[in-house]
């Protein structure tokens, strides 16, 4: 069993040393107790431009198990993690922020649960040490995920979470998405498990995610394109084609209304109720045709990735 963490960093030359010293005896504890018998531990320095690049080159120097990959710019924390991901081979792999606020010692009882049998399991920071207005616009973004998404998990936002290897082949990770992985692997039909953790107030550095709003947005949009993606990815023209003929049902309910008046009224109205009739017939159509055009885009994605998961060939 060979465990990889992942950390992604931005700036953190402050944290990365003391980090390093506490995953270290954790690690040396789980091998010891033979939970693990390898480790590896990969830091993507995420366009950092303090000295987070020499110090984690120094920590390599005498550690072998430690990989440093340096991003050619700042990316952003999704792609870093995305990367970590693409490099790492152990059997079971840990994420988690290199800014102190995650504590290593959870690992243990990550594993732990993981083997009751989930395939993902997220920290819940039961104390969050973060600010106000940080606390308030993420329960809102969770009540609004756990509608549209249906995945009951009490802290979406936590990077401490631990995964089985089968689940790196289907994370795509795109945009912002590291905020949904657990979402993106629940509408694949994967297992999340969730145990309270210990978070830490960020004692050296920034946080990087200063704009509420900027973050409330894409987060919104993020959920809308999960929940398409989780009902339509397969048959797109289902969403749209319906959304365009009951545009159209709409739009020849008036016309029929406006024919039927001409005629007992004998009086033709060319007025809004028309208008609004060709607007509905045309954006219909505009919708139909648009549900072709992803049809086949989507049926070309699934030539390569299926439309189902296989978990087990007995
Ligand atoms: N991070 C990164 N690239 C970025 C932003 C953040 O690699 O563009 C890293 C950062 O160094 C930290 C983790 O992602 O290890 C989480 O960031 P931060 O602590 O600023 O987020 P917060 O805890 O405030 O939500
Ligand atoms: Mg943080």
């Amino acid at each position: 069993m060979k465990l990889s963490v992942i950390i992604p960093v931005y700036n953190e030359e402050g944290n990365i040393p003391v980090l390093y010293q506490e995953i270290q005896e954790v690690v040396k504890q789980l091998i010891n107790n033979k939970k693990i018998n390898d480790y590896e531990l990969i830091f993507v320095n995420d366009g950092s431009k303090d000295k987070s690049q020499e110090i984690l080159e120094g920590l390599k120097r005498q550690d072998k198990a430690i990989r440093v990959i340096e991003l050619r710019k700042n990316f952003g924390q999704t792609p870093a993690l995305k990367a970590g991901f693409d490099s790492c081979s152990g059997d079971l792999i840990v994420t988690m922020d290199g800014d102190l606020q995650n504590d290593p010692k959870d690992i243990p009882r990550l594993i732990e649960k993981l083997e009751k049998g989930y395939d993902v399991v997220s920290g819940w920071r039961i104390r969050r040490k973060d600010s106000f207005f940080k606390k308030i616009a993420s329960r809102m973004m969770n009540n609004l995920r756990i509608l549209l998404i249906g995945d009951y998990l009490h802290d979406y936002g936590c990077s401490l979470k631990i995964y089985k290897r089968e689940c790196i082949k289907d994370l795509e990770l795109f945009g912002e998405l590291h905020r949904y992985i657990t979402a993106y692997l629940y509408v694949k039909g994967y297992k999340i498990g969730e145990i309270p953790v210990n978070h830490r107030p960020r004692k050296l550095g920034k946080t990087k995610y200063k704009t509420i709003s900027g973050r409330g947005i894409n987060g919104i949009l993020d959920l809308l394109y999960l929940k398409f993606w989780s009902s339509y990815s397969s048959r797109p023209l289902h969403f749209f084609g319906r959304l365009g003929i009951y545009q159209w049902i709409i739009a020849g309910a008036i016309i029929v209304e406006q024919i039927i008046k001409a005629y007992v009224l004998r009086e033709l109205n060319l007025g809004p109720l028309l208008m609004l009739a060709a607007v509905l017939g045309i954006t219909g159509l505009l919708f139909i045709i648009f549900g072709f055009l992803s049809e086949v885009v989507t049926r070309s994605y699934f030539q390569e990735n299926k439309i189902y998961n296989i978990k087990k060939v007995f």
